[in-house]
């Protein structure tokens, strides 16, 4: 069942996106050569705390995991395109570097994630990174009233098939509320003109997860959750969490 929220709870719904993106700009911000992958989560679990926020992820435990995630973000490192569990991994110059978090905030969920490199990105990452944002904006662009959710699915699919990346299989955006996954999924494939007509109130996270081998097909670690690209190609992911609203799209988690 899709829920669709009021204004006042889209209210509620920015404060918890505005702690998201902080908690994003402390990830990005300690990002650096020699930490390792559970110190950035520390920073980021003290910068959620204190803006008065709890993890969504932290426990989160799905019928597809074999365990709760043990952390308040995913850090996923080259080709780990999604879910990477942080650990003692210490992060090197030139690694490419997808986080993704979500806060739990008067009584709603915000849900989002960047792709940066550290130090400089070679010309192929910084293209992967870039195309991977584009599609993000493109289907955004797309959550407009009256349109249908196969518009947003198309806008991103296009970009990437376009370029000649792999879309991560099976794995898409979806509803969020006060549950941080709720209905509808949002495919980063799909038809235009097709599926849900969008209305005012929807909330949704649109996340494009890019391949830049090519392929869909992935591999998931031994920990049940990091998904790795097949081919050990490097990945993307970039995601917001949006208010489909009469006068547009608002993104609830931008800084
Ligand atoms: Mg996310
Ligand atoms: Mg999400």
């Amino acid at each position: 069942m899709v829920d669709l929220k009021t204004p006042a709870e889209l209210d509620l719904m920015r404060q918890a996106g505005k702690v998201v993106a902080a908690m994003l700009a402390a990830a990005k911000e300690a990002a650096a050569p020699g930490v390792s992958l559970r110190e950035l989560d520390n920073v980021v679990a003290e910068v959620m705390s204190a803006a008065g926020g709890k993890s969504s992820f932290l426990h989160y435990h799905p019928h597809s995991a074999p365990t709760p995630f043990p952390a308040v973000i995913c850090a996923s490192v080259n080709d780990m395109v999604v879910h990477g569990i942080p650990g003692d991994y210490r992060l090197k110059e030139g690694d490419l570097l997808s986080v993704d978090c979500g806060a739990h905030v008067a009584g709603f969920h915000g849900d989002a994630a960047i792709s940066f490199t550290i130090g400089e990105p070679s010309p192929e990452d910084a293209e992967l990174i870039e195309t991977t944002r584009n599609a993000l904006y493109a289907g955004i662009a797309q959550a407009k009233v009256g349109n249908r959710l196969g518009d947003v699915s198309h806008a991103i699919g296009e970009i990437g098939r376009t370029r000649g990346y792999g879309l991560l299989a099976y794995h898409g955006g979806h509803g969020v509320g006060r549950r941080m996954h709720e209905d509808p999924h949002v495919p980063n494939e799909g038809r235009a003109g097709r599926g849900l007509k969008l209305k005012a109130g929807l909330v949704i996270a649109i996340e494009p997860m890019f391949i830049a081998g090519g392929r869909d097909n992935y591999v998931t670690e031994p920990d049940g959750w990091g998904l790795r690209s097949a081919d050990g190609s490097r990945a993307a992911h970039w995601e917001h969490t949006i208010a489909v609203t009469p006068d547009g799209p608002v993104i609830l988690t931008a800084p």
